[in-house]
């Protein structure tokens, strides 16, 4: 890691989350029960950054939000819960089984009513907005499988509005994007999904170093 950017030691995370994190008591009742899923909570963002990801909500004013890829739901009541009250969030994923965990969360939050799941293939989800002439989003969250990310920000692109924010999650993917020993497919996918932003006049991005790597792209 550069010297110029802090390495991110367990103690250091712990002094972190004590020195800044105020999660709220149902995000850290969502984020247990979600890890007692087992391995597929790697999936699940971390508190510090849906805190960050809130922020972002509250600092562009955001009304309407694009996420693609909803899991368990912690990242859509987060920023759900940034909203105003007749915000709206259209979280995309594949699965009902996850998403009504944090169906029952949104509830419980009284957010639910800001939130339109949209069960399905995101691609068709996103084309079908896009058909329909949906209002623009203000912020889109990609994270979903990284195959698809070039995929997904074209058509956020489209469906963010000038000055609107794209997210994509996992973009440092654990460390093996700098390991050139490694050429998975997903690897591979997200290095030549940060390539493509960089060269994006498009857009103006920020990679940044929190949880596993959030790309932050302003769309011009
Ligand atoms: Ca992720």
């Amino acid at each position: 890691m550069s010297p110029r950017t802090i390495t991110m030691t367990e103690p250091l995370h712990r002094y972190l989350l004590e020195a800044s994190l105020a999660e709220a008591p149902l995000l850290t009742r969502l984020r247990a029960e979600t890890e007692a899923l087992g391995d597929a909570a790697r999936m699940q963002i971390s508190p510090e950054q849906g805190q960050f990801m809130a922020l972002l909500v509250r600092l562009i004013g955001a009304r309407r939000i694009l996420e693609i890829g909803t899991f368990t739901g912690y990242s859509a009541l987060a920023m759900a819960s940034a909203l105003p009250a007749d915000g709206r969030l259209v979280a995309c994923d594949r699965s009902a089984e996850w998403t009504a965990i944090g169906q029952r969360y949104w509830a419980e939050a009284g957010v639910a009513d800001r939130i339109d799941l949209a069960l399905g293939d995101a691609l068709e989800t996103l084309d079908g907005l896009a058909a329909a002439g949906t209002a623009p989003f203000d912020l889109a969250f990609i994270d979903a499988d990284k195959g698809n990310y070039q995929a997904y920000f074209e058509r956020c692109l489209a469906l963010v509005r000038p000055g609107g924010l794209i997210l994509a999650d996992n973009v440092l993917w654990g460390g093996r994007v700098a390991d050139p020993a490694e050429d998975g497919e997903d690897t591979r996918a997200i290095r030549a999904f940060n390539a493509a932003v960089k060269a994006d006049t498009r857009v103006d991005a920020s990679l940044v170093p929190i949880g596993d790597g959030l790309m932050l792209a302003r769309k011009r």
